[in-house]
């Protein structure tokens, strides 16, 4: 049951922070479903559960938005500012950044400096950031980790109606007879709404998957179409010219508000729109296309959703107007149940397309045109205005390594292994003359090159607004005091921004301020026609005072005087000048680099279930770390056998920027000719298994977006000469000097660290030196010689302190027993025997992978629950609880239960 809200329930959703047995209503911050949550905090803890209010998730949360009350502690956080690594005060701290940007603007002008922000921001971060850089500083060089995500999304939108406007909402996905989903593995990256689909599914709804890969969302689809990597234009332009041969468009919408049909048709007839010629190229079976074909004419009520899949392109923009022209050919946009609908990546990605966190926008939906440069800047009364647009992110990196940017400051984001090409960024990073980052995490990698860190504030600490991918505004609202000297990202930008000498436009003393502030841009000199009508409007809310702010209910833009909007363009008026909406030709193209005899695969990056970004959040809950505990690459068995790659053997992937080692998974759900990677791993997790190093510059030439979902790789096996695993109570790194493959695993009560090399006993005694030193005295040891093994458990007084096991030719036992030995305050005499034997009493039990992260169920738990009968989804849940929470198991207890149906039976009565 959910707690009352804090204001003692009854009026509007709770505000405020502080304790007590009552809930304080938030949003999740982890992925653009925009999940609403109910936490009840106790000390720097918390209590969460779904806010059963909250029309984006109505109570439910994934396994992610779960598990958010074992990430508020302080561990690792950042709590004070740094100056080259000794603690400062913020006088100090800011007076310094504020100074060396001065100078620097001063020397080498506005463009020599550059924010490199984040999706993570709230909308009230945003909007202060990108005030400083492009009204008073004057550069466009703000940009958004989501350039990483949806930047191709917006471009496409921005061709097609004018602006940057999200058409559906999410009550279309409980509407729709059909629905697409155009590279989005919905199951993993926005659970929520798949939940929310397969409730759809029960009443009779389709789904059609459209994946190189057979992912969990794929596994349950009516039809997977396993495309060839890059093919998505000529696949959905193949669909457009079906459903012209077929009558099936409406010409009626077309002729009364969409431009463009003529010119597209053109471009359609420049190649041969056979449903076979289309099938050839994108290499599906033919009887699989032309179902999809048919199955969308008929299908009115049809949702194409897309996202990282169809976005992280070269030709991503291309892909997205692909997708609009067929929803405006044929009238699927604006009704309910129909239009096409880009999914965003972070939770507050749509706050910093609105605000101006985009290089390539102004703010407010405006360009930088001069009107919109002339009215922002009245608005603002800023001295500066950028003149155009400022660098994209890899640009903004690049920018930085060849000396343009000599001042940069990065907000919330973690560019050292999240950008592609990663090693160069970080060079790039490593040369800049000053480099200032905030951030709530002590530890990043990025934070080693910082010459300023500035303690930035975490969830349960910040207090704003967050936009979902349905254009619904949240409050996040604080739960904690801020801790240390920790600050808001608005507050440390206006605090530096009056050290510059714009104090004038950075006065404000809280939040509601600011907001209110940016919902009086949104409708300053807002037009209700065309050409200065601009859909993004949030006027109602320019006088919202601060107990309204605080109890702010979750809204839809645009805002009116009587709520929310749901969904746009039901009047089939778009925010071009003429108010129709303009169809784009796209050209079906190859991949911006194409696999050769070198790099015979093509590398596919992406997200794992349970993780969030580069692990600086959910690595804090071990519960999260059990499903996909370590980097790997997955394969399909055809291009594995040849290769000599072995299931769950350390692989070496490779491309022309860079190598990774990690674990090779053998899977017939891999398209052959295709590996995936994926993406969350850093340096401080596993140094050998970041899968952006390897990632090729490649990008949209409109939009920026790197080409993440491929780059030409080859792999081949590690051939590691020993292995071993080290356990402490404290996350360790590797020794210096040794040539070593390691990654860092959290458990409950210790880190696990697996460790392989390819050198000789004195590499493993070098590596046994480094980890035992300092070692509580009371040392079990034994060694195995013959196996060039030693396995050595130290105890401080009846408490586990560290384990060693390494082996050159040897087994290693089960990991789990021996974590869960930490735990124990009270080892006894038979915890000493095992560690000394090496395996627990009754022997070492495999308990495989968790699948079920809300309720730690473990997969041998799920075959042994099958094994004695349990035959559907429910009968699992009944006799293991897996699933039974937040659902995003289901699909992978599914497979379990296929694979048990489909594996030959045992023969119980030999002869
Ligand atoms: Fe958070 Fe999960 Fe909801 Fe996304 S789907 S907002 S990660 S709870």
């Amino acid at each position: 049951m959910v707690p009352p809200p804090c204001n003692g329930g009854g009026g509007p959703r709770s505000g405020g922070g502080g304790a007590g047995a009552c809930a304080i209503l938030t949003a999740c911050p982890y992925c653009g479903v925009g999940c609403g949550v109910s936490a009840t905090p106790e000390g720097r803890a918390a209590t969460v559960q779904g806010d059963p209010d909250h029309p984006a998730n109505h109570g439910r949360l994934c396994s992610k938005g779960s598990a958010l009350g074992a990430t508020t502690g302080l561990q690792g956080r950042l709590l004070y500012p740094e100056i080259h690594g000794r603690r400062a005060t913020w006088t100090e701290a800011t007076a310094l950044v504020a100074r060396r940007f001065s100078e620097t603007i001063a020397r080498h002008g506005p463009d020599s400096v550059g924010f490199y922000v984040s999706g993570q921001l709230l909308t009230e971060d945003y909007y202060a950031a990108n005030k400083l850089m492009k009204g008073f500083i004057g550069s466009g060089n703000i940009d958004t980790n989501s350039r990483l995500c949806m930047a191709s999304a917006v471009v496409a939108h921005k061709l097609a109606f004018g602006a940057d406007l999200v058409p559906g909402c999410y009550e279309d996905l409980d509407l729709a007879d059909l629905v697409v989903f155009s590279g989005h593995n919905a199951a993993w990256t926005h659970p929520v709404l798949f939940r929310r689909l397969e409730a759809a599914r029960v009443r009779g709804q389709r789904h059609v998957v459209i994946d190189p890969r057979r992912t969990d969302t794929a596994e349950g689809a009516d039809l997977h179409l396993a495309l060839a990597p890059q093919t998505d234009v000529r696949l959905w332009n193949g669909l457009l010219a079906d459903l012209i041969r077929r009558g099936a468009v409406d010409r009626g919408y077309v002729a009364a508000h969409v431009a463009g049909f003529a010119e597209v048709e053109a471009e359609l007839a420049r190649a041969d729109q056979s449903p076979g010629a289309v099938a050839a190229d994108c290499g599906v079976p033919l009887a699989d296309l032309e179902a999809f074909f048919r199955l969308f004419a008929e299908t009115p009520r049809t949702v194409s959703l897309f996202s990282m899949g169809a976005n992280q392109s070269a030709q991503g923009v291309a892909k997205g107007s692909a997708i609009l022209n067929v929803h405006l050919a044929t009238g699927r946009i604006g009704k309910p149940g129909a239009c096409p609908f880009s999914i965003t990546g972070q939770p507050n990605a749509m706050g910093g397309r609105e605000t101006g966190g985009m290089a390539t926008t102004l703010a407010g939906h405006m360009d930088f045109d001069e009107a919109s440069r002339a009215r922002v800047q009245r608005f603002w009364g800023a001295p500066r205005m950028a003149a155009g647009p400022g660098l994209k992110a890899v640009d903004m990196f690049e920018a930085v390594a060849d000396g343009r940017i000599k001042a940069l400051w990065v907000m919330a984001t973690n560019p050292a292994v999240s950008l592609p090409d990663a090693t160069r960024v970080r060079e790039a990073m490593a040369a800049c003359p000053f480099v200032v980052v905030s951030d709530c995490m002590a530890e990043t990698d990025t934070l080693k090159f910082a010459h300023v860190k500035l303690p930035a504030l975490a969830w349960g600490e910040k207090d704003g607004t967050v936009t979902n991918s349905e254009r619904r505004i949240t409050r996040q609202r604080r739960l904690f005091a801020p801790p240390g000297e920790a600050r808001a990202d608005w507050r440390i930008v206006a605090d530096v921004a009056r050290g510059m000498g714009f104090g004038d436009g950075f006065g404000w003393r809280a939040p509601a301020q600011v907001f209110r502030e940016w919902a009086r841009l949104s409708a300053y000199e807002n037009g209700l026609e065309a050409p200065t009508r601009r859909v993004l409007n949030l006027g109602p809310l320019s006088g919202i005072t601060l107990d309204a702010y605080d109890a702010l209910e979750p809204v839809q833009w645009p805002v009116t005087a009587g709520g929310g909007t749901a969904r746009l363009f039901a009047d089939g008026r778009f925010q071009t000048p003429d108010g129709r909406a303009q169809m784009v030709p796209v050209a079906a193209r190859g991949p911006a680099q194409a696999t050769d005899a070198a790099f015979p695969l093509a590398l596919n990056t992406g997200r794992v279930r349970d993780h969030w970004h580069t692990l600086t959040r959910t690595g804090l809950a071990a519960d999260l770390c059990r499903h996909a505990p370590e980097p790997y690459v997955e394969i399909h068995p055809d291009d594995a056998g040849p290769l000599g790659v072995a299931e769950g053997r350390l692989t070496r992937v490779q491309t022309t920027q860079g190598e990774a080692v990690v674990v090779a998974k053998l899977s017939d759900r891999q398209r052959p000719g295709s590996i995936f990677m994926p993406l969350h791993w850093s340096e401080a997790y596993a140094p050998a298994g970041r899968a952006n190093p390897l990632v090729a510059k490649s990008r949209d030439a409109r939009s920026g977006q790197p080409e993440f979902k491929h780059t030409p790789a080859r792999v081949r096996p590690y051939r590691e000469t020993w292995r071993g695993f080290f356990l402490a109570r404290e996350a360790w790194s590797a020794p210096k000097g040794l040539d070593l493959v390691w990654r860092r695993i959290p458990q409950g009560a210790c880190q696990l660290h697996e460790f392989a090399g390819r050198g000789d006993q004195a590499e493993r005694d070098a590596l046994r030196k480094a980890l035992v030193r300092g070692a509580a005295p009371d040392a079990l040891r034994f060694e195995d010689p013959a196996a060039g093994g030693v396995r050595e458990a130290f105890v401080d007084g009846h408490r586990l302190d560290r384990v060693l096991f390494l082996t050159a030719t040897g087994r290693l036992p089960p990991r789990d027993w021996l974590a869960e030995m930490f735990g124990s305050d009270a080892l006894g005499a038979e915890d000493r025997a095992a560690l000394l034997i090496g395996r627990p009493a009754g022997g070492a039990v495999e308990t495989g992978p968790v699948v079920c992260a809300c309720r730690n169920v473990r997969a041998s738990l799920i075959a042994s629950a099958i094994a004695g009968g349990a035959a559907s989804l429910e009968a699992v849940g009944a006799a293991t609880t897996a699933g039974t929470v937040c659902g995003s198991c289901r699909p992978e207890i599914t497979r379990l239960l296929a694979a048990a149906a489909a594996a030959p039976k045992e023969v119980l009565h030999a002869a």
